[in-house]
């Protein structure tokens, strides 16, 4: 619990106890547990503040100094420095910040560029795709002809020959790079060079790798693609929400497919979360911490192959982390389960060419709290145990107790 919030918490105990339960309950899980969910971060108290701030009241359609509604002189501030932030945080032309989500924010970088029926290319879901990139049940896939480029059945890495073959043969308005589980960098200047030779848009869904973009441990896609999305909540470390870069030639449509085409008035609080955010993810401390989540992810990587899980690509140049649980006797679905109970938090994700399902970690939260190369073995180590049965499960938790504790996410 931190000190930010124990007046929150002290209010609600006496207004709603009921309330109140949930919103201590939460943080301590999310305090005693391993937080190993590659999308999760730990967002820091001035973001949680802004979050919780009265900015959270006012309504405010349009952009800054061209509202729909009166009394956003303050929140016109809020939303410039944020988009001031962003863009030269990530050496943008132009930010849009309003975006209430990631899928919100490709949402909109369709509507800019696309119409409905549009041929669009994008990793296949099964291979790692996000289900804004065609999934059936959702608008991308209703909306638009999606086709599904894949991952190498050897390599596991993503087959750029097919991305270009695919696209001569497709000829799509759009190809979309970016993933939910694929471990490695992309290459963003062959997606590009394939996208102007068959006279595409490229757009880049950076949701997961922003963070690594703004700490200078992942390359950019920012030069290379028309459209970059983002979320603000996964290595980032802001608010949930998202966020959308794109050149200054772009920005109308960007601004005008985000409101009034796909939301209405934006969280202004969020908005000013974020240009939190973007301050944090400026400074040298967080440069240091983008490439301790990556070295702090390779030592996990190694550490699970080392216990005979199969790591997807061999190992990882980001947060991201995919393996098969399967040499351990175990499907993903019920390693999460096992390891849920023993106290690390996971995601299971598809397997590129496998049946069943595997597991996805990551280590921003992590991160965040603390941990270094030593804890991550330790966590490999742990996990394993779990997986092959040979662990006690009350005994493990207790390690993951005493593991957490000494790393607390919000000190003091
Ligand atoms: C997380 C993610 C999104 C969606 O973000 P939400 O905020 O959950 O809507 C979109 N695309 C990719 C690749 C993601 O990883």
């Amino acid at each position: 619990m931190t000190v930010t919030h124990a007046p929150a918490a002290d209010l609600l105990r006496r207004q709603d106890p009921e309330l109140a339960e949930i919103l201590l309950g939460e943080p301590a899980r999310q305090s005693t547990t391993l937080q190993l969910n590659a999308a999760e971060n730990f967002t820091s108290p001035a973001v949680l503040a802004a979050l919780g701030s009265p900015l959270a009241n006012k309504y405010a359609e349009g952009y800054p100094g061209a509202r729909h509604h009166g009394g956003c002189e303050i929140v016109d501030v809020a939303e410039r420095l944020a988009v001031t932030r962003a863009r030269t945080l990530f050496g943008a032309g132009h930010a849009n910040v309003q975006a209430h989500s990631g899928s919100s924010a490709v949402l909109a970088a369709y509507a800019a560029l696309l119409r409905p029926g549009d041929t669009v290319l994008a990793l296949g879901l099964a291979h790692g795709g996000h289900l804004t990139h065609g999934s059936p049940a959702n608008f991308s896939g209703r909306w638009f002809d999606f086709a599904g480029y894949g991952v190498d059945p050897d390599t596991g890495l993503i087959d750029l020959d097919q991305v270009r073959a695919l696209a001569r043969a497709r000829r799509p308005k759009a190809i979309v790079c970016g993933s939910i589980s694929y471990p490695r960098h992309l290459d963003y200047a062959a997606f590009r060079e394939i996208a102007d030779e068959t006279g595409a848009y490229l757009i880049a869904d950076a949701a997961h790798p922003a963070g690594l973009v703004a700490g200078g441990a992942a390359p950019s896609p920012v030069p290379y693609a028309h459209v970059v999305c983002a979320t603000t909540h996964k290595v980032l470390r802001g608010p949930r929400g998202g966020m959308i870069l794109c050149g200054e030639e772009l920005a109308e449509r960007v601004d005008r497919a985000v409101f009034p085409f796909t939301q209405g008035g934006a969280q202004m609080n969020s908005v000013a979360a974020k240009a939190v955010a973007f301050g944090e993810a400026a400074t040298p401390a967080f440069t240091t911490y983008a490439h301790q989540v990556v070295a702090n992810a390779r030592v996990l990587a190694a550490g699970l192959e080392a216990e005979g899980l199969t790591v997807t690509t061999g190992g990882t140049d980001t947060h991201l982390v995919a393996a098969d649980p399967a040499p351990l006797g175990v499907d993903g679905r019920t390693a999460r389960g096992r390891l849920g109970a023993a106290g690390m938090v996971l995601d299971c994700c598809a397997l590129p060419h496998g049946t069943a399902r595997g597991l996805r970690l990551g280590t921003a939260a992590v991160t965040t709290q603390g941990m270094g190369e030593q804890e991550m073995a330790r966590i490999a180590g742990l996990l394993a145990g779990v997986l092959r049965g040979t662990a006690d499960p009350a005994r493990t938790r207790e390690e993951v107790r005493e593991l957490t504790a000494a790393f607390p996410p919000y000190p003091g």
